[in-house]
């Protein structure tokens, strides 16, 4: 953890995973077993078509705060199936992942595009977090810091320093997410400081952006990546799915 950031960031992507009465049982569930706690910040991402039953699930709890998973960079348009911003922030979410792996990898999205979704976040009053991280051919060539500098500047490239000072950053690397391999704490903290870096070259304070790590992260290794330099919080894809699984992870 850096010294400054406030609280580390518990963040959990569900992917294409939950459907409406799923997300209703699996929020009753967590509220029984994770009470409000100011020493975390519990972040949510479920499917499109489940936030609405997350936000009602979640009743009174709002320190069980909610996003969205991607969003296009158009207010409004003919882009059949996607989500604007202004349709989440109207539906109650506070922040959006931006350039997640699958969207870069499976879908195709550029860095061009992550930058006008940052960017979109923004103007439409919510918090982006934007996910950075290397393949693995990538890590074994050595360019690992090419990468990742080279997904954070175009991602944040139409930002001010107020806007980039108020974002997310999540460190995933690809060979990581979903497989079970998970990078050791020393090398999550690596790639942390180079981010963290970077973003010293634009902030007076780069301590205050959280940086999460994302990547197999279990109830098992939370407590130690949360506790390598530089890393000020998780977001887990797989293990947030389960309700004891996920509160441990928070408990971590
Ligand atoms: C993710 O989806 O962002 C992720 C890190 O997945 P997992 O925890 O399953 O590797």
């Amino acid at each position: 953890m850096a010294d400054r950031m406030a609280v580390p960031v518990i963040a959990g992507n569900w992917k294409m995973h939950k459907t409406p009465s799923e997300t209703r049982a699996f929020f009753e569930r967590f509220r029984e077993i994770h009470a409000p706690r100011e020493d975390r910040s519990m972040i949510f991402f479920p499917p499109a078509l489940s936030f609405a039953a997350a936000r009602e699930a979640r009743g009174d709890r709002t320190d069980l705060r909610l996003g969205v998973q991607d969003i296009h960079w158009k207010a409004e348009g003919a882009f059949t199936g996607a989500v604007s911003a202004p349709m989440a922030v109207d539906a109650g979410a506070d922040f959006t992942l931006v350039g997640h792996s699958e969207r870069r990898h499976v879908f195709g999205e550029t860095d061009d595009e992550t930058g006008k979704k940052v960017r979109a976040a923004f103007d439409a009053g919510f918090v982006p977090v934007l996910c950075v991280g290397e393949k693995l051919d990538e890590r074994k060539a050595g360019r690992v810091d090419e990468v990742v500098l080279r997904q954070l500047d175009e991602g944040t490239r139409d930002l001010d320093a107020g806007m980039l000072a108020r974002m997310l950053i999540a460190y995933e690397p690809v060979w990581a997410i979903g497989t079970g391999e998970t990078a050791t704490p020393e090398d999550a903290a690596d790639a942390h400081g180079t981010i963290r870096e970077r973003l010293g070259e634009r902030l007076d304070d780069p301590g205050d952006v959280p940086i999460l790590y994302g990547g197999s992260v279990k109830p098992h290794n939370a407590a130690e990546l949360l506790a390598a330099d530089d890393v000020d919080g998780v977001l887990v894809g797989g293990a947030s799915l389960d309700p004891e699984a996920f509160a441990r992870i928070a408990a971590a």
